[in-house]
């Protein structure tokens, strides 16, 4: 079978037209997104280990495709990133996210994701400036969360356009710590204001000691760094003590909150401050 590719014209089997055909049909669905309602975004709580108060929310995309239901966004931003449309789609999160966090009380905190596609794109500070300005959220408010992918070209534009964002107000946080390379080597490069520790990490805390070895590491360097720690996937309780007991500053998972609707995140913290 692998060998019925090599010529070329078996390449394109039956299936692999059907395959080609979804993806374009995809495109189009996710190209009308924007204009028919069918993005929209979900908030997971971020909360303080040591109070337990909720600190903020991770602003997280979903996408109601119609007739096919919800689509991760592990499924679509990839293509959005390849068909182009993602600077269109991470202004719109940035402005969504900025404008749902303005009605939340003060300093309750907005984390938003950004693709490196989207990072890269010119001008990527004015997109994020209009969204604070059109919101009248307060700068130190918002969190843009960036991975490793942003930091692996362009060394001197990135970390110019990073320090631009900075130089707004806006907090950078380090996202899916530990997963991808040279991680050291970035946290020379630019200070950010946090880390978050990846989820495969969280997740063995309770069977293996080298995890809880490696939160204690990035833990110990955050400090040293003047950086502060999220833990994200946090689902048990044992977990959680771990991590506090490690002195990692903030938590996120289903133990917390799932990604929930912008009324329910609202409810969330009005019982919190009647609690
Ligand atoms: P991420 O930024 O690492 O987001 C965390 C993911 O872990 C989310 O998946 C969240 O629902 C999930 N999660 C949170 N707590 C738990 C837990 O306790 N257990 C488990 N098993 N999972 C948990 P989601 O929402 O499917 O998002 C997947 C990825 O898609 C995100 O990973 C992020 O890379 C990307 N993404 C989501 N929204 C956006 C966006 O607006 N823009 C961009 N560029 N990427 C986004
Ligand atoms: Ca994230
Ligand atoms: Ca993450
Ligand atoms: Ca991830």
């Amino acid at each position: 079978a692998k060998d019925a590719g090599r010529g070329g014209f078996c390449f394109f089997a039956p299936e692999m037209n059907a395959r080609l055909f979804e993806r374009r049909a995809m495109e189009l669905d996710l190209r009308a997104a924007l204009g028919n309602g069918s993005l929209f975004l979900n908030y997971q709580p971020q909360v303080d280990v040591r109070t337990g108060q909720v600190i903020g929310a991770e602003a997280l995309l979903r996408w109601n495709r119609p007739e096919h239901g919800l689509v991760p966004p592990d499924r679509f931003i990839g293509l959005a990133e390849e068909i182009g449309l993602i600077g269109q789609i991470g202004a719109w999160v940035l402005q969504e996210a900025c404008r749902v966090a303005a009605t939340w009380p003060d300093p309750i905190g907005i984390a938003v994701n950004v693709s490196p596609v989207q990072f890269r794109l010119p001008g990527f500070h004015e997109t994020v400036r209009t969204a604070l300005e059109a919101s009248g959220l307060a700068p130190s408010r918002l969190e843009v969360e960036i991975t490793e992918g942003v930091l692996l070209k362009d060394t001197d534009d990135t970390l110019a356009e990073l320090s631009r964002i900075r130089e707004l107000g806006v907090h950078i946080a380090m996202d899916d710590f530990g997963t991808g390379y040279s991680s050291l080597g970035y946290l020379q490069k630019f200070r950010f204001d946090k880390i978050k520790i990846d989820r495969s990490f969280v997740k063995r805390l309770d069977e293996d000691p080298n995890a809880i070895a490696i939160v204690r590491a990035v833990v110990g360097l955050s400090e040293a760094l003047g950086v502060t720690t999220n833990a994200e996937g946090v689902e048990t309780v044992a977990q959680a003590d771990l991590l506090r007991s490690e002195g990692c500053a903030e938590v996120q998972g289903y133990l917390y909150g799932r990604p929930m609707s912008p009324e329910a995140f609202t409810q969330l913290l009005q019982a919190g401050r009647s609690a």
